[in-house]
């Protein structure tokens, strides 16, 4: 029987039930730990914003979140633990790289001497470590493999990645899901994942729902893999009415079983935070942990999206994903 690793220990995959498969607990881009105005990473208080903001997930009977945050990212498994534990939800944290423009990769770079090959190889061993031992000395084991790539092109390091997350992926059965930037390159994430030998059904192609080409979106869902419409919110990139029309013309061509929703919300940013214009921040209010249950869904059930489709896209889909249940 297949178990599936959350931050408190495995869980049967029919625990799972709601999930919203791409968010963050909590994160930070790399160079806020450099800022002596950033807040000081104090824990306890960042375990109590993320609840703040996670909260409201409950009444919606949200179970599991995937917490889609790299390696690079500063990831922190021990407040995905303590959030766990006080909200009672299942967490399932990432092992993985973001890409080569936004994560840290300075040191593999330096470390391999532009020899790809071999930096193919370190970041093997490197997920295969967390995968297999756990994270650092914690214990608790990733659920999924993150990788991505930058905007129009995958670059020598985010192929490394990638086809480093091909073979960790193959050896473990651990799942992959990427980063796309604004929705390209999801063709060619997904052609180089199953050229490798990872099965479509194990892979999902992210934040496609940044890319408003219903073409672009059929493309990629020929190859079999999961597309994400994960940005729900993050309106100064895309409006959501454009993706949820998108997202219907999709339902109506019956591609349910291969499309997941979620908001890639960030409970707890590091640093200062980014600095935004009264007309952006316009933009993004209603981003949050709960737009899609708050807006996208009750949007799609007034387009004709019955509730059976709704709960296979956030009920069935994460779970078959994550279990490696082909179809
Ligand atoms: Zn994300």
């Amino acid at each position: 029987m297949v178990k599936i690793n959350t931050v408190l220990g495995p869980i049967d995959p029919e625990d799972m039930g709601l999930t919203l498969p791409h968010e963050h607990i909590s994160a930070g881009y790399p160079g806020w730990e450099c800022d002596p105005l950033s807040r000081p990473y104090d824990r306890e208080k960042i375990v109590n914003v993320c609840i703040k903001n996670l909260e409201p997930i409950k009444k919606y009977g949200v179970k599991t979140i995937i917490d889609a945050t790299p390696l690079d990212l500063s990831r922190d498994v021990e407040v995905m633990k303590a959030v766990s534990e006080k909200l009672q939800i299942h967490i399932i944290c990432s092992t993985g790289r973001y890409k080569e423009n936004g994560g840290k990769w300075f040191y593999f770079r330096q470390r391999e001497e532009g020899k790809i090959g071999e930096m193919k190889t370190e970041l093997y061993e490197g997920f295969m470590r967390e995968l297999t031992h756990g994270i650092g000395l914690t214990g608790i084991k990733p659920g999924v493999i993150k990788v991505a790539s930058g905007l129009n092109q995958i670059s020598s390091c985010e192929d490394a990645s990638l086809r480093a997350a091909a073979r960790a992926s193959k050896e473990t059965e651990t799942p992959i899901m990427t980063h796309t930037e604004d929705g390209t390159m999801g063709p060619e994430q997904a052609d180089l994942l199953i050229s490798e030998g990872v099965k479509p059904h194990k892979i999902v192609i992210g934040h496609m729902c940044g890319n408003p080409s219903l073409e672009y979106q059929e493309d990629v869902l020929i190859r079999g893999v999961y597309i994400a419409f994960d940005r729900f919110g993050i309106e100064m990139l895309v409006p959501d009415k454009v993706r949820i029309a998108m997202l219907v013309e999709l339902l109506k061509k019956g591609y349910e079983d291969r499309i997941m929703l979620s908001q890639d919300f960030i409970g707890c940013s590091f640093g200062r935070g980014g600095r935004m214009p009264e007309e952006m921040l316009k933009l993004v209010m209603n981003w949050s942990f709960t737009n899609i249950f708050h807006n996208v869904i009750p949007a799609l059930k007034k387009a004709g999206i019955s509730d059976k489709q709704i709960n296979t896209m956030t009920i069935d889909n994460p779970m078959r994903y994550l279990s490696g249940i082909s179809s």
